[in-house]
């Protein structure tokens, strides 16, 4: 495998300017795929489709076999139903979460039970810290 896929991103869970890191996936001994992370905060990509590559001038990302009926293209307007700016996406370190599916989701998914988060009152206290480690 030789083809120069494009790495440069801009992290869709940092937001950082940063590359991104393709690890092979085995299933047993089993090829499945390319494991897709942030290579600043190890954010897990679930798809080439959802990696926020910088410059979408290189539209032949996909091969044929990538290709499907499902693959959506984000629209100006889609944006706004994001996972990140609805009320049912929880974040932690280690996972983003969709509290009305009870199912992981990335901040670029998008949803058809969209319910934007209303905008964060400036009076309003912070969300509660999340447990400290207990120190071993
Ligand atoms: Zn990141």
């Amino acid at each position: 495998m030789n083809e120069s896929k494009p790495v440069e991103m801009v992290c869709s869970a940092c937001g950082k300017d940063t590359l991104l890191v393709r690890k092979p996936k085995y299933e047993g001994f089993t090829r499945v795929g390319d494991e897709l992370t942030c290579s600043s905060c190890g954010h897990e990509y679930a798809d080439e489709a959802s990696v926020p590559f910088k410059g979408r001038e290189r539209v032949q990302v996909f091969t044929d076999g990538d290709r499907s009926p499902q693959v959506k293209v984000f629209r100006e307007g889609e944006a706004a139903r994001l996972c990140r700016y609805c009320i049912s996406y929880v974040v932690n370190p280690f996972m983003q979460w969709c509290s009305t599916h009870k199912k992981e989701v990335q901040a670029t998914d998008t949803c058809k039970q969209f319910k934007r988060k209303p905008e964060p009152k400036p009076d309003s206290t912070p969300p509660p810290e999340a447990p400290k480690k207990p120190v071993l």
